[in-house]
């Protein structure tokens, strides 16, 4: 049984978790420091306006001593140093402890005003230095550091709040999102669920001609139930061309095994000379015969559905064809046939197996010669166009009724069984030409006119240049 973690849903409604989670992680993290920036920058600007502030000028005093100009009000806890650092003044509320940075002085010198965060023991300060000039009418020259502290224990409060608010919230979404999640994939896939019952269900009746896609809609899961039911279909139809297959292929034995039966019944009844006991076997020999050439061909047909690697032998296919025609010369001419080869000046080379395709037209050779009367013409002829090797049988022969021409690539269908099998045909001939074809990429097309004649002509591909 698929363990419970390894479901699709159980992963989906994971995923569909993490996705959330990972939401909320960003957008916590874009509030919480676009917040903090602009709690900072707001107390930034109350120190730097406390600092401009705060320190007093009196201009009009007569001393010249320029640093005893400076006077402290106290708008912000702040304190005035010496550029050397000693403090001039400062205001209760300053936190003596804040120290003084080794390079602030230098800084300050340089005319460079400074923010800096405080981590004291109990307290978060903010601590903003400024040079203070004094306007003597000179060259306004920096003589002091103002410094402005504010604590950031508001601030960070109310970040911490909204941490807490932000943990808050994934702890609490998280296990929903997982609880809608479950919810919402289980819903997605319960036509899936569905067809895979019907699937096994199918499968476990063997009814094949049941379908699973009926009244779904045409979405992926419709999608996919109807492929299933194109897959029963082919199967359900592959399982009845065997069983029809069998059965016509039993029925095809019967007949010359009943008369085997018949012979030997007839031989038996009664005492017999040594010439009706070797006439009989005779009769016995045609009827095995025939069996054996129909079990060949049921063995050939097999063997060709097979999807058994092809040679690839390079074939010339004028030779192949001359040498098939070389040897039926003999049965036209029995038959006081005709049989013509014609051959294009084109050579068609292509790729396969010899004795496959060479068999195939021996059979349409073959069937010309059996379905011609005497005196007629069977005229062979080899030929290319730009993609296939074209050979064409031709015959003067019986031809093939229009209803009849498109089952006769069909195993054991005859257009007159009596007569076929009088000519010693299996009616798996056409059959076997057509899967030999088929598997070297080719066909077979047939043209024919009762009384007039019929053509067949074999394409097989040529090899790539
Ligand atoms: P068979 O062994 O009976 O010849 P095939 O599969 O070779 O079986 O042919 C199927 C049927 O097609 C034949 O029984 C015959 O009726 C018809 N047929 C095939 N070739 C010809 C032809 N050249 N002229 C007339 N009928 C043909």
């Amino acid at each position: 049984m698929l363990s419970f973690t390894r479901t699709l849903r159980f992963r989906l409604a994971l995923w569909f978790m993490a996705v959330l989670g990972a939401a909320i992680v960003v957008l916590g993290a874009l509030i919480y420091f676009g917040l903090q920036r602009a709690l900072l920058q707001n107390v930034d600007n109350t120190l730097r306006n406390a600092a401009v502030r705060s320190v007093i000028q009196s201009n009009g005093e007569a001393e010249s001593e320029r640093l005893r100009r400076l006077s402290l009000i106290s708008l912000a806890p702040s304190r005035l140093l010496t550029l050397d650092g000693n403090t001039l003044q400062f205001d209760a509320a300053f936190p003596t402890a804040i120290p003084i940075a080794p390079d602030l002085l230098n800084a300050i010198q340089a005319g460079n005003a400074r923010f800096e965060t405080m981590i004291l023991p109990s307290v978060i300060y903010r601590l903003y230095s400024a040079p203070v000039r004094v306007d003597d009418g000179v060259d306004n020259t920096r003589v002091a550091v103002v410094q402005v502290v504010q604590s950031l224990e508001n601030e960070y409060a109310t970040l911490a709040n909204l941490r807490g608010l932000i943990g808050l919230l994934i702890l609490v979404t998280l296990p929903l999102a997982g609880l809608g999640g479950w919810f919402l994939a289980g819903r997605a896939l319960s036509p899936i669920e569905h067809v895979r019952r019907d699937v096994s269900s199918i499968i476990g009746s063997a009814d094949l001609s049941r379908r699973v896609s009926n009244g779904l809609p045409d979405d992926e899961v419709g999608k996919l139930a109807r492929t299933f039911d194109g897959l029963l279909a082919r199967i359900e139809d592959a399982m009845a061309r065997e069983r029809q297959f069998t059965a016509d292929a039993s029925h095809e034995l019967r007949s010359p095994l009943a008369a085997l039966k018949g012979e030997i019944s007839v031989a038996l009844n009664r005492p017999r000379s040594a010439s009706e006991y070797h006439g009989t076997l005779n009769e016995l020999e045609v009827s095995i015969d025939d069996m054996t050439r129909l079990v060949e061909d049921l063995l050939t047909l097999a063997r060709t559905g097979n999807d058994t690697q092809l040679p690839s032998q390079l074939i010339e296919v004028v030779e192949m064809a001359m040498s098939v025609c070389d040897r039926l010369m003999v049965i036209a001419h029995e038959k006081s046939l005709e049989l013509l080869v014609k051959i294009d000046a084109a050579q068609p080379i292509v790729a396969g197996d010899r004795s496959q395709l060479a068999r195939v037209i021996t059979n349409l050779v073959d069937n010309a010669i059996r379905y011609t009367p005497t005196g007629g013409v069977v005229e062979v002829r080899v030929s290319c166009n730009i993609t296939h090797a074209l050979i064409e049988v031709q015959d003067t022969g019986i031809g093939i009724a229009p209803e009849h021409v498109p089952h006769i690539f069909d195993r054991f269908y005859r257009t007159d069984s009596a007569r076929s099998r009088q000519n010693g045909g299996t009616g798996l001939g056409l059959a076997i030409a057509q899967a030999i074809m088929q598997r070297h990429g080719g066909d077979i097309l047939v043209a024919s006119e009762v009384g007039v004649g019929s053509l067949f002509t074999m394409r097989i591909p040529l090899i790539a240049e």
